[in-house]
């Protein structure tokens, strides 16, 4: 009698992780195309039917990422537009975004390096926040940067602030109010920790507020904007050491919340769909990663969400965008269930597909304009409403694209919840 043939344990995720296998799954209707918000504003980049399933043909090399056929996948922002619009499930973005890898093969420009150190640079900024602020707002320094590195002289640019979040963290840690929910683990990220600590802070407040005891794990960038730059190594290095020090606490039953809609989509997906992350504990992390009004607005529907919110000192509606990174989570809209929650708040949500910066591209020199003219639909309504009235959007570097463009004050849905909360000062 023979004997029986044993095939190695099978990943029921193996084929699905391969974005590149989902390139047969087009069917060339171009519904992507027509919703891509880079296609029609530059003939540099042909659209995501053509860069994505079609290109994909002549790179693909077994789930890696050939080189691209040609390098107008380059000016794919990674908005992901396309893949939540595809009807038939081609991950479009994230075969562009692998694409991307293989064009740099790790020859990565130093201007890329730079914008993919966002971490380091808000470790070694940040203790000479005012000089380094006053600096990159001098004309003269944004023209040498430009010239220097390609960083666009007009492109929105983080502040930094002095003090960091997980500095003032150790001090001024909140007591988990009555009645007790828990403890959960804070994800900052890197503008949560060095540039929007503001947004922390309000969102540790918030937890606080309705019982829960704020845990700050060891943790560091999530990997985004080294994988939007081409550098996947690294990515995978940041991301490994997240996921070796998160898992710790989701074992423990220890859900992870972060305020920073990029960076728990790269923890809830984009390590498996993107970086292709060979760890054990990746899935186990991915199902407990919440951005902040994900986890608020399921504190609510379990009846577990302080209510004792206070109107707001506004006398108008406010606009509300949620970003791209926002959508990708497939989770609705939460903020806007929440601000529902708040009397008298009139919020207009925006229909604009992006406001174009997608994370690093807008403030690159040669994509500047075709981030400014993308997120020109969203500016207008800004306008439309009065660029006085706040703007309200869960990602900070459409924070920072919508100010620089409109003027206008903006932030993060949590900073609303703790000013009606009377935690913080609505401007603050
Ligand atoms: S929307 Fe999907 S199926 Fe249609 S062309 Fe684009 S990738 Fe192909
Ligand atoms: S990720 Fe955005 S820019 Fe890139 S192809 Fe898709 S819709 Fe277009």
């Amino acid at each position: 009698m023979s004997e029986p043939v044993l095939l190695p344990e099978s990943n029921p995720f193996a084929a699905y992780e391969q974005a590149g296998f989902t390139a047969d799954l087009c069917v060339k209707c171009n519904i992507c195309t027509s919703a891509c918000p880079v296609a029609p504003i530059t003939d540099l980049f042909p659209g995501p039917k053509t860069v994505g399933p079609q290109a994909q043909r002549f790179r693909y090399d077994g789930g890696r990422g050939a080189e691209s056929p040609d390098k107008s996948v380059d000016y794919c922002s990674g908005c992901g537009v396309c893949s939540l619009v595809c009807p038939h499930g081609v991950k479009i973005m994230e075969m562009n975004t692998r694409a991307r890898e293989a064009l740099y093969d790790e020859h990565i420009p130093l201007r890329n390096r730079v914008l993919g150190r966002s971490e380091l640079l808000g470790k070694l900024g940040h203790r000479f926040a005012p000089v380094l602020n006053f600096g990159m707002g001098l004309r003269p320094a944004r023209i040498i940067a430009e010239k220097v590195i390609g960083i666009h002289r007009d492109a929105p640019l983080p502040r930094w602030s002095f003090q960091s979040f997980r500095e003032w963290f150790s001090r001024n840690q909140p007591a988990a109010k009555a009645p007790y929910r828990g403890q959960i683990a804070y994800f900052h990220s890197c503008a949560g920790n060095y540039y929007d600590t503001v947004v922390s802070k309000a969102a540790v407040l918030v937890l606080a507020h309705n019982g829960y005891e704020v845990l700050l794990p060891e943790q560091n960038c999530c990997g985004l904007p080294m994988q939007s730059n081409g550098e996947f190594s690294t990515a995978r290095a940041y991301a490994t050491r997240n996921l070796d020090s998160l898992a710790e606490y989701v074992c423990k039953g220890i859900p992870i919340v972060g305020a920073s809609t990029s960076c728990t989509l790269s923890l809830k997906s984009d390590y498996r769909e993107i970086l292709q992350l060979e760890h054990p504990d990746r899935e186990l992390v991915s199902a407990q990663v919440y951005d902040i009004s994900e986890f608020l607005l399921e504190a609510h529907r379990r009846g577990e969400l302080k209510t004792d919110f206070h109107a707001l000192p506004l006398d108008s509606m406010i606009l509300y965008h949620a970003p791209c990174q926002q959508k990708l989570h497939h989770i609705g809209q939460p903020a806007l269930d929440l601000f529902a929650l708040i009397p008298g708040l009139q919020v207009r949500p925006s229909d604009a597909a992006c406001c174009g910066i997608a994370g690093t591209y807008g403030v690159k020199v040669e994509k500047y304009d075709i981030a400014m003219k993308v997120g020109e639909p969203l500016f207008e309504q800004v306008r439309e409403i009065g660029a006085d009235q706040p703007v309200i959007c869960d990602s900070e570097t459409c924070r920072w694209q919508i100010t620089g463009a409109t003027g206008a004050y903006s932030l993060h849905p949590v900073q609303v919840l703790a000013a009606a909360y009377g935690l913080m000062e609505f401007y603050g």
